[in-house]
């Protein structure tokens, strides 16, 4: 299986889950954002999406059957920045991928898409989002994630694909070996923030505005275990899907959290408060992402595993408190610490 992306956070899950479901991944990765570290089943290829000489010599090296494409850029503060490179990575990067895939007949694509395409447009603040929920993503990032789905649901269409785009919310969590996990450069997300600032390694996380029109004031996400991403990344692979179908599918556990919950959850996972203070909003935040995931489970036999808060937390926060990427992580922290011989 080639994994594009397969060195960065939601793509090296994937691969660990790929070894353990019997396949072998063949990572393709620039190692831009991603970590040689991150890499532990499978092979490694370094390369560019938007190279299709080093995309093919890839696929024909290891006789890839079937394409799981992670790679593109990720950060949605920047899109705005720089909206042309988010188009030339994940739009053209899609288009070359499909354009080396198609005349080695490669059969299935799984993409990685994102609850950015749906934005905010006239939901109630505590409905859950069914994947025809009207698309208005509120950032290039979001829409690039759209045009990329488009791109792929033609190829399905004209040339017969089979594709399933998987629509995450909020990936959160990391394997509780302890081996892999969240590693942004720089990092942005709430879970990663609140624990370092518990720990006393950043300031003080800002919340990011407590005026919404949610029960706390505080945005509802749908946090959703890395695990069970890789997870439903697997089924995507095996699922009874004719060739000439296009799957977009949510990928959530249909729960919404507020900031303040996960700041408390962290909070007791840590055994230390999280020093917190209000901000204003950020701009482009729905109040509310909230997935409806009834189809996926209808689609790919799939529902999230481990949906608890509590859970998610603890494993963000035991990779935390172990070694980061290139300083050494060997095995797991929870091993080492259990044996005085190792480590
Ligand atoms: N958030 C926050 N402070 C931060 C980072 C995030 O209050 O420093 C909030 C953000 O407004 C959103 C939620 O936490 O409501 C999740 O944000 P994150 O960036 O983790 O993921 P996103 O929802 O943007 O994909």
């Amino acid at each position: 299986m080639l994994v594009t992306g397969g060195a960065g956070y939601i793509g090296a899950h994937t691969a660990k889950a790929l070894d353990e479901g019997g396949f072998f991944p063949v990572v393709y990765d620039s190692l831009s954002s991603g970590f040689r570290e991150a890499v532990r089943w499978g092979v490694l290829v370094e390369g560019d999406i938007r190279d299709a000489g080093g995309l093919g010599a890839a696929m024909d090296a290891y006789d890839v059957g079937a394409v799981i494409h992670f790679a593109g850029l990720i950060e949605v503060g920047r899109s705005f920045v720089t909206p042309d490179l988010f188009w030339n990575v994940n739009v053209t990067g899609t288009q070359v991928l499909l354009d080396v895939m198609r005349p080695r007949q490669i059969g299935r694509l799984v993409f990685s898409s994102s609850a950015a395409v749906y934005g905010d447009s006239g939901r109630g603040v505590l409905e859950a989002i069914a994947e025809d929920a009207p698309k208005a993503p509120a950032s290039p990032y979001g829409d690039t994630k759209l045009a990329a789905e488009a791109l792929i649901e033609a190829e399905c269409r004209d040339q017969g694909l089979c594709g399933v785009a998987l629509r995450y919310f909020n990936a959160a969590g990391a394997d509780p070996s302890g081996l892999i996990g969240e590693a942004h450069e720089p990092e942005t997300h709430l879970i990663p923030l609140a624990i370092a600032a518990a720990l006393g390694r950043a300031g003080p996380l800002t919340v990011f505005g407590d005026d919404f029109a949610t029960p706390d004031g505080t945005c509802l996400r749908d946090y959703i275990h890395v695990n069970d991403l890789a997870a439903a990344h697997v089924a995507a692979l095996r699922a009874d899907l004719p060739p000439g179908s296009f799957e977009a599918l949510n990928l959530g556990a249909g729960l919404g959290r507020s900031v303040l919950e996960v700041v408390e959850a962290v909070a007791r996972a840590a055994g230390r408060p999280v020093p917190y203070s209000i901000g204003p909003r950020r701009s482009g935040d729905p109040a509310s992402l909230v997935a409806d995931p009834a189809r996926g489970a209808a689609r790919l036999g799939w529902r999230a595993a481990k949906p608890d808060l509590e859970e998610i937390v603890t494993d963000a926060l035991r990779w935390a408190l172990g070694p980061a990427y290139g300083e050494g992580r060997k095995e797991a922290p929870a091993q080492a610490a259990a044996d005085p011989n190792r480590g």
